[in-house]
């Protein structure tokens, strides 16, 4: 066997405790992103990636402060909008992404946020993971697990998933977990490697699932 197929071991028994013990642990973990309708998380949630949250919050107020609808921003040049979002990286893709969906959305959906994973998945910079947590949050409709960094850095070391891909891990998750907690898990994990699990540096004497981690096994 090789040694990535060792790694995943956690039993479903495992998960309810690791779960139990990290709402436990994180009983404020939610969603971080600061939004006041389904367009504003969408647009926080283009802007989120390689990004923080923190600083995304700084910036949604500023932009939806000039562009007020989906329609002022679907009217807008890409040029006005990277002027905005510049501290956020990657300024010219994202751009063109929140230009172009919030245009598909004002063509294909009356100028709303659709509500269903296949038509999400159809914006330009939202994939499922993003959908997961627009569908959670808006919606209160629980389709998957929304699975970034944290998720996959975390659920490999505790033995939830080997997945290569973001798909693989979410499907791993999706057999562990209760569905009961699958709205759950993306946030007390992301508050997990924010505060515990740093990526290079954990503090594993402070973690409430060590017993469950296979980094030193
Ligand atoms: S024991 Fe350390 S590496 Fe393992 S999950 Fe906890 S903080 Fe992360």
């Amino acid at each position: 066997m090789k040694k990535s197929e060792e790694y995943k071991n956690s039993t479903k028994k495992d998960s309810e405790q690791i779960i139990k013990a990290l709402i436990d642990f994180y009983p404020e973990a939610t969603c971080s992103l600061n939004y006041k309708d389904p367009f504003e998380l969408l647009v926080a949630l283009i802007l989120a990636a390689q990004c923080t949250d923190e600083r995304v919050n700084k910036i949604i107020p500023i932009l939806f402060d000039k562009y007020k609808t989906v329609n002022d921003i679907a009217n807008a040049s890409y040029e006005d909008i990277e002027k905005i979002i510049k501290p956020c990286g990657f300024y010219k893709n994202k751009a063109k992404n929140i230009v172009d969906t919030a245009n598909i959305i004002v063509d294909k959906f009356n100028s709303n946020v659709p509500d269903t994973m296949e038509e999400l998945c159809t914006l330009k910079g939202i994939g499922r993971k993003s959908s997961n947590i627009i569908l959670q949050e808006c919606f209160s409709k629980i389709e998957g697990i929304a699975v970034d960094t944290h998720v996959t850095r975390i659920s490999r070391k505790i033995g939830l998933s080997n997945g290569k891909s973001q798909q693989e891990i979410e499907k791993d998750l999706m057999s562990m977990f209760d569905k009961k907690y699958w709205n759950k898990i993306n946030h007390v994990l992301v508050y997990h490697g924010r505060a515990i699990c740093i990526a290079n540096r954990p503090k594993c004497s402070q973690c409430p699932i060590s017993k469950f981690c296979k980094k030193n096994k």
